[in-house]
């Protein structure tokens, strides 16, 4: 289902939060006069929000010194997953 949130159980993942780009995953930008974009941003087709990781209070592990459902771990893995979403050259994530 794209841009659905799932919030399931389980995991132990780095940051916590999963996103999974399908072929249904949209690719916005910025176009330039030769038509190629010049800025692309990939919006997931899932993200996946562990509940027993280090994204909420009681989760396990932490992100960098922060332990996990602190302001500061929620901030950083959010930044860290909105990076995945530009993309680069190719297609990947930058
Ligand atoms: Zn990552």
């Amino acid at each position: 289902m794209k841009g659905t949130i799932q919030i399931p159980s389980g995991s132990d993942l780095y940051t916590g939060i999963r996103q999974v780009y399908g072929p249904e995953s949209t690719v916005v930008g910025e176009v330039n006069s030769d038509g190629v974009f010049v800025r692309r941003y990939r919006v997931p087709s899932r993200t996946i929000i562990y509940k027993s990781g280090p994204f909420f209070p009681g989760g396990k592990g932490g992100i960098g010194s922060y332990p996990p459902g602190s302001p500061q771990a929620q901030t950083l893995a959010l930044l860290h997953e909105l990076a995945h979403n530009i993309a680069r050259e190719g297609g990947g994530s930058g």
